[in-house]
């Protein structure tokens, strides 16, 4: 924040709301990470579907034995079975004498296998049994198991401790690597996105490797950070009326900085170093805990502004938290930014500010259990431009101010406290 504010409350209020402009969020992690598995898997389907359509005319045409060149298309997608058992079963057996005949599911024959096998894609089916049986797992990219049958159409699969089937289609006997990051671009066509004035840089998003995964992506979002962000004026509400708090940006303006610039600590350091400091091992917590992690900014700068931030996470995280500390001197310890009254009945605020506040209020009992000094109760209404554009939970956090410690040992407490936080929120 800026030198200038005074350390009374209100102002302190103000000063973050300047770092809440700042700040950045998470939000749709899950559904986006899975969404090219899942495109994958439609595609799949299609192609069962066409093949059960181009399948069942020509089996009945063919009231002879031998599959041939056409129960190869059968062959290449599960759903089929499930619509079209016959053919697949003609496919597996390659004896299809008639059509009623083939409407009668019969055994899939396994070649015996013993070996490894890859998985090439995301969000893959682990079932019970071949076709229609029971989803008991997902599989993705690099994972890996033993494989003891194989058919064209089907693998037979050891899956925690138990027979599993999984689509031949995406296994491979070659090593595939995990998948552990990739990177992640501004999209304009994202909602509210026309509103970012700012968004050339690009964030990253850490897949959680472990057996603990949890399926969920959180948004860290280290405040500040965005060179030539505070000459550059953007709308504080997507519907372009007025803050009804103050922050860097009074009440009453509809515009308000980019990114600010953030405060400097009593020893002169950035907060936006300490921001990123804090962030990084946020990031190794919660990966290690299975959370995947969308990271704004992993250097002193990233082209992204607030909006752009907080679209990036509407559409690629679960969650958001933006990392920030307050201009004061006093020590004062941690809080949120809860939502401004003002702003609850706000689209898109008032689909999610429950919430909001709801995992603000975890991730500072998460704090204070690890012995974190809280400020005040723990919250502080105030309207950020961050919160104003978020579809999914977001807190900007203060984890303290200008006299804050910041050391490693510090740091890692601070850390776990907030991931305490993010779990308690989802248990
Ligand atoms: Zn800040």
């Amino acid at each position: 924040m800026n030198n200038h504010f005074k350390k009374t409350i209100i102002l302190s209020a103000a000063a973050c709301a300047a770092l809440a402009f700042s700040l950045s969020g998470c939000k749709k992690s899950y559904h986006e990470e899975f969404s090219e598995t899942s495109a994958a898997v439609s595609v799949e389907e299609g192609i069962l579907t066409d093949a059960e359509t181009n399948v069942l005319p020509n089996e009945s045409t063919t009231v002879t034995n031998s599959i041939g060149p056409t129960v190869p298309a059968a062959n290449t997608g599960s759903q089929a079975q499930a619509a079209a058992p016959a053919p697949n079963t003609a496919a597996q057996t390659n004896t299809v004498t008639e059509t009623k005949a083939a409407e009668t599911a019969a055994p899939i024959s396994f070649q015996s296998r013993d070996e490894k096998v890859y998985i090439m894609a995301d969000d893959v089916n682990i079932r019970a049994l071949p076709e229609t049986g029971e989803v008991i797992g997902k599989a993705n990219t690099g994972d890996s198991f033993h494989r003891t049958g194989y058919s064209d159409k089907w693998s037979r699969i050891e899956y925690n401790g138990q027979t599993a089937f999984i689509s031949s289609d995406y296994t491979t006997t070659n090593v595939v690597e995990k998948k552990t990051s990739e990177a992640v671009a501004f999209n304009t066509g994202w909602e509210f996105g026309s509103n970012s004035k700012i968004n050339s840089g690009s964030a990253t998003l850490y897949y959680a490797t472990g057996s603990n995964k949890k399926g969920r992506t959180v948004c860290v979002n280290a405040g500040h950070g965005t060179k030539g962000g505070e000459s550059v004026k953007t709308l504080c509400h997507p519907d372009g009326t007025a803050k009804v708090t103050g922050g860097s940006t009074a009440a009453g303006n509809t515009h308000a900085t980019a990114v600010s610039s953030g405060t400097t600590m009593s020893d002169g350091t950035s907060e936006a170093y300490v921001n990123l400091k804090v962030a990084k091992a946020l990031k190794n917590v919660l990966l290690e805990r299975g959370y995947n992690v969308l990271m704004i900014r992993e250097s002193e700068d990233v082209q992204l502004d607030n909006i752009a931030r907080t679209v990036m996470a509407n559409n690629r995280a679960d969650c958001h938290i933006a990392i920030h500390y307050d201009s004061t001197r006093s020590n004062k310890g941690a809080y949120f930014m809860s939502v401004a009254n003002g702003i609850k009945g706000m689209y898109p605020v008032s689909t999610i500010w429950p919430e909001s506040d709801r995992l603000g209020a975890n991730v500072i009992s998460g704090l204070s259990s690890n012995g974190v000094k809280i400020y005040g109760d723990g919250s502080m209404q105030t309207d950020l431009t961050q919160t104003s554009y978020s579809k999914i939970p977001f807190i900007a956090l203060e984890l303290g101010d200008k006299a804050s410690d910041y050391s490693d040992s510090t740091v890692a407490v601070l850390a776990k406290g907030i991931a305490d936080g993010i779990e308690s929120f989802y248990s």
